[in-house]
């Protein structure tokens, strides 16, 4: 019998919760976070909506910020949640709903959705990339997710791909995202026209000469960041999330780019779009819910 997982994907913006059972997510809800009123706040009203979702045997939660995923708790959150920092999410929720649950940040929920339930079923060495306002990454190895040392790998936004270039909002500079992430395409094409000011607009506009020559140099930058990927981690798959990648000629134009530029031992590596869109951070936390040596005292 399958186990019932409530799954919570705590964002800046809003708080989406589902149910999943046997691989579905069979009910969906989104209340506003309300960041701003601060971190009890968004647990408390994380706490109003798991309660509202009827029996579960698990909860997964996805969340902004940076989780020490085997403590269960917020190493860091910025200021978007004040006073996230330091809180007890899974003491505080296995306390009040009395079952075994997970913790794990966004990008690596998503990650780990897109590997049991979406592009990456079936792969056990892949990267997962998102490619919007700035560039994240999770990385998946042997079929687990890869945290690194203190939770923070797969920071694949601040790889340098232009020494020297531009300030980024790391503290660094010519970083990969200030190059390949989508707000940088859209800082380019503006000077070339001003109504192209979002991915959508872009790609409409595609057919123009002069926009083709703008997605081909901003595809360039993104195989940059893939090729000291696909070297250093010898992924099967590079799965490519963000609205931006479900262009089918973007992801084909990135792969034949890729093979142009790897050593020919590597070019086995599939690009593909990621398929579950703004869901794989409710698959993800389920499917760390449901995976036994993430959970804490109640399953030692
Ligand atoms: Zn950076």
């Amino acid at each position: 019998m399958s186990l019932t997982v409530a799954a919570l994907d705590i964002g800046g913006t809003a708080i989406k919760a589902g149910i999943i059972r046997g691989g579905k997510l069979i009910r969906q809800e989104e209340i506003p976070t309300d960041a701003k009123k601060g971190g009890e706040a968004v647990m408390r009203k994380a706490e109003e909506i798991l309660s509202s979702m009827g029996e579960f045997d698990r909860i997964g939660i996805s969340t902004a910020g940076q989780v020490d995923s085997l403590g269960g708790f917020m190493r860091f959150a910025n200021d978007n949640i004040p006073g996230y920092t330091g809180m007890q999410v899974r003491q505080r929720m296995e306390d009040k709903f009395s079952v075994p649950v997970a913790v794990e940040n966004d990008v690596n929920s998503a990650a780990l959705g897109e590997a049991h339930f979406g592009a990456g079923k079936g792969e056990k060495d892949f990267l997962c990339l998102t490619y919007g306002t700035g560039i994240g990454g999770g990385i998946i190895a042997n079929g687990r997710l890869y945290t690194g040392s203190s939770f923070s790998a797969g920071e694949v936004g601040h790889i340098v791909t232009h020494p020297g270039g531009l300030p980024c909002t790391c503290g660094g500079c010519g970083c990969y995202e200030c190059y390949g992430s989508v707000t940088a395409l859209v800082r380019e094409a503006v000077k070339v026209d001003p109504a192209l000011s979002d991915g959508r607009a872009i790609f409409k506009e595609i057919h123009r000469p002069e926009v083709q020559a703008l997605v081909d140099a901003w595809a360039d930058e993104i195989v940059w960041g893939l090729v000291t990927l696909t070297h250093t981690l010898n992924p099967s798959m590079i799965i490519l999330g963000g609205g931006i990648m479900q262009q089918e000629s973007l992801v084909r134009l990135l792969e034949k780019k890729l093979y142009d530029r790897i050593m020919p031992s590597y070019r086995h590596v599939k690009l593909k779009a990621a398929e579950l869109g703004n869901t794989a951070g409710l698959f993800g936390a389920a499917a760390l819910a449901l995976e036994k040596d993430h959970l804490g005292p109640i399953e030692a």
